[in-house]
């Protein structure tokens, strides 16, 4: 498979390169296209674009929380006008949310007598606040041995007793807004049941019919399984596929470029957008 990784986070929200340091290491893992994709922000694109090494090409994206019927999820927003008003204030009040919710987290732990301070994870988050940054300052501490351990039910993982709900776009919402900023929508590991709960085949059409493009099929918390479901309800609808590391640096352990997408369905997503141009 040609190296197309369609899925990145850098440190403008939970991974752990900067965007410079993560297009330069798109080359050197022997990628030809990356997405860098941080939750709820563009902040990220100059500094990746300013970077971009020869023969690299750019997608500027965003991964957006969101929910539907209670059930949260993630949309993967590509190649959309970074300015577009309603856009821009939905991801900030996503990312003000987000803010909220990991003080929660900090003063449960806190009031638990648990040796963490909300400056130290201010300090760890460069942009973006994430459970990532909480898991960290838990792994600092000593409390835990990595990252992954927080995300468990005694720590900070879904409904675990450190955790704290946040408010997100509702998923119909963010497609139209996405569209409206002449982006391109493809829902995020659809199938990922180690993350919690995950919508079902009707929401996905609805998605559909609100403008959904594709579907992220291959992805690291997908089993095989789960891709072959996925890949015929995106047959079904009419979507197209793509592959994705989901890297998030050192806070998870997929490399970049682990899983990728297909260039016909690359080239279907980039014929689609109007909102912003591919870098190269
Ligand atoms: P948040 O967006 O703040 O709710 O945090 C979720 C983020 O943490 C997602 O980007 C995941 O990639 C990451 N994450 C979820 N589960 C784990 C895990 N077990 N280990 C490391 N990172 C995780
Ligand atoms: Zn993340
Ligand atoms: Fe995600
Ligand atoms: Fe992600």
């Amino acid at each position: 498979m040609p190296g197309i990784d369609l899925h990145a986070h850098s440190s403008a929200s939970d991974g752990t390169t900067s965007p410079a340091a993560l297009v330069q290491h798109a080359v050197e893992v022997g990628l030809e296209v990356v997405a860098l994709t941080d939750h709820d922000t563009t902040a990220g694109w100059d500094e990746a674009a300013e970077a971009l090494p020869a023969g690299l090409r750019l997608v500027r994206g965003a991964e957006i929380s969101c929910v539907h019927g209670g059930i949260s999820l993630h949309l993967l927003a590509y190649l959309f006008d970074p300015g577009h008003p309603p856009l821009v204030q939905a991801l900030q009040r996503l990312r003000d949310s987000r803010l909220g919710r990991a003080e929660r987290m900090v003063q449960k732990l806190v009031a638990d007598g648990v040796p963490v301070t909300w400056g130290q994870v201010q300090g760890l988050a460069g942009g973006t606040v994430g459970r990532p940054h909480v898991a960290q300052a838990l792994v600092d501490a000593g409390l835990v041995s990595s990252v992954d351990e927080a995300f468990s039910d005694d720590w900070i993982g879904t409904g675990g007793r450190y955790w704290a709900s946040k408010e997100d776009l509702d998923v119909l919402e963010a497609i139209r807004l996405v569209r409206d900023a002449g982006g391109v929508a493809v829902f995020a590991h659809p199938a990922a049941t180690s993350r919690g709960r995950t919508v079902g085949e009707p929401v996905i059409e609805e998605m559909a019919a609100a403008g959904l493009a594709g579907l992220e099929v291959d992805h690291p918390d997908h089993g095989e399984d789960a891709r072959r479901r996925m890949r015929e309800v995106a047959a079904d609808l009419g979507l197209f596929v793509t592959g994705s590391s989901d890297f998030h640096g050192a806070n998870k352990d997929v490399a970049l470029g682990a899983w990728r997408t297909d260039p016909a369905a690359y080239d279907e997503l980039v014929g689609r957008a109007v909102g912003a141009e591919v870098v190269q």
